[in-house]
């Protein structure tokens, strides 16, 4: 038996290290570099801010350290990254600074199972170095929860595919050395027998970008990074097929089942991040002669925000542990990833609201990152699915072990139960 809240102290002494270094050299990226491709286009001033960091991570031997050995990462496994990505989450630059930044960490796993030896040495050496950026576009204009609406094809003409179609909200396209595209190989059979991925690099004719949609009102229309793309007859090798024909949602589970628990570890980076900020301003502020910490209204807000933040973090934790252990994504997996992605956008609404609301003006005012924070929630209730399909999911799975009761009253009918204890034990009144 064992089951344990602990960390070992050799890893709480790294954990220690990489907060520190977090707060002092990777934060004030944040005040500085604020455009939409930071901190992920290579070109960008942002990149080169961020070289001297990345080789220190890696010198630490703390660079991809999710990934196994073979792929120059540590093989920490989803705990240890879990544990990283809550420091991490603090800033927006933290994950590229550690080589786990979405979507490149999930794109290399597809290409480090899926790709071939060239592939792996043209885009995979370096994208693990974080030197290129790479693009992983499967939403369609018409359709992104559903895949059985997607449309954008590809049919095979000698030694390659020809893709013909629409996609949306592809981010980082725009500055990608390739792209993984979802496509239909087969319309004849159901969606999820009938997509495959394939690899699209940068500047092959026949694809374009027709514009690129920023999140929020931040930027000039047109100069975000999520990228509309249109392929028009776009002729690619064949041995750019990722996977099997038709196996292109089980290739991307590698990343999406990844991607989705990604974004919650550093998510509770962000909620411990507002924590820090309630705190110290409900004991700064005073009002009708005592502070904010002293008023039982503001106490309820602080005991409910640490107990949501308690579970939510236990929660994405016990998913990371139940990853490292069972090492693929089983229904199980899937069901408690399903929980905590729908969970995310919800906490941080809820905490993040109260953290803005207990800073009065000041909390919605562009001199504290509180209104950044509240803006970037409702990208992670769609991103990766939204809400919904994933709310399905983890009631489809519980319910599975459930059955229908066999008669008309409940099995737990107290008349009943109660006549079968009254034979087990009504002796005792008599
Ligand atoms: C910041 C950001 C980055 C993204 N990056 C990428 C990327 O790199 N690559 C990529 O391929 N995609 C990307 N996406 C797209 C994302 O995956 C889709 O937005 C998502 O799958 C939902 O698709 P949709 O936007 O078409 O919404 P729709 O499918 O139109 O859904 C809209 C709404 O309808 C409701 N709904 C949908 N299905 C159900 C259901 N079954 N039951 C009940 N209600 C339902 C929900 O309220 C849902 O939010 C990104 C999105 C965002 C916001």
């Amino acid at each position: 038996m064992s089951w344990s809240f602990e960390t070992d102290s050799d890893f709480q002494a790294q954990l220690d290290w990489i907060d520190t270094f977090t707060r002092e050299e990777i934060e004030p990226l944040d005040l500085v570099f604020r455009g939409p491709g930071d901190p992920w286009d290579p070109a960008s001033p942002a990149a080169r801010a961020m070289a001297p960091l990345k080789q220190i991570a890696k010198d630490k031997r703390l660079w991809a350290c999710h990934l196994g050995p073979e792929l120059g990462g540590q093989g920490y496994g989803q705990v240890k990254l879990g544990l990283m990505n809550e420091i991490l989450g603090r800033s927006r630059f933290g994950p590229s600074v550690f080589g786990c930044q979405a979507p490149d960490s999930g794109n290399a796993e597809i290409l480090a199972h899926f790709g071939t030896p060239q592939q792996k040495k043209k885009f995979l050496q370096p994208l693990l170095d974080g030197n290129i950026a790479s693009c992983y576009s499967m939403t369609e204009p018409q359709a992104g929860a559903d895949p059985a609406e997607f449309e954008c094809i590809a049919t095979r003409d000698g030694d390659s595919w020809v893709i013909n179609g629409e996609k949306w909200f592809a981010s980082h396209a725009r500055f990608s050395e390739f792209l993984l595209v979802m496509v239909v190989t087969n319309p004849d059979v159901p969606i999820h027998q009938g997509a495959s991925i394939i690899l699209v690099e940068k500047d092959t004719p026949g694809m374009e970008i027709l514009r690129n949609s920023a999140v929020g009102p931040y930027v000039e229309q047109g100069d975000g990074v999520h990228g509309y793309l249109r392929f028009t007859d776009c002729r690619v090798p064949a041995e750019n097929l990722l996977g099997e024909e038709g196996q292109g949602f089980l290739v991307a589970q590698t990343r999406l089942g990844g991607g989705r628990v990604h974004h919650a570890m550093r998510s509770v980076g962000v909620l411990k991040k507002a924590m820090d900020m309630m705190c110290e301003r409900v004991l700064s502020r005073t009002t009708k002669g005592e502070r904010l910490a002293d008023k039982q209204l503001t106490q309820e807000k602080i005991a409910d925000t640490y107990t949501q933040i308690l579970q939510y973090r236990l929660h994405v934790l016990y998913t990371a542990w139940l990853i490292d252990k069972y090492k693929e994504y089983n229904r199980e997996v899937r069901k408690e990833i399903a929980a905590i992605k729908a969970a995310t956008p919800k906490v941080l609404q809820e905490v993040i609201y109260r953290v803005m609301h207990l800073h009065g003006s000041l909390g919605m005012s562009d001199e504290v990152p509180l209104m950044n924070m509240w803006a970037n929630i409702p990208e992670l209730g769609v991103v990766d699915g939204p809400s919904e399909v994933h709310k399905i999911t983890v009631a489809r799975t519980v319910l599975r072990d459930y059955e229908a009761a066999p008669g008309l009253f409940p099995t737990y009918h107290t008349p009943a139960l109660r006549e079968k204890a009254m034979a087990k034990y009504g002796h005792f009144l008599d």
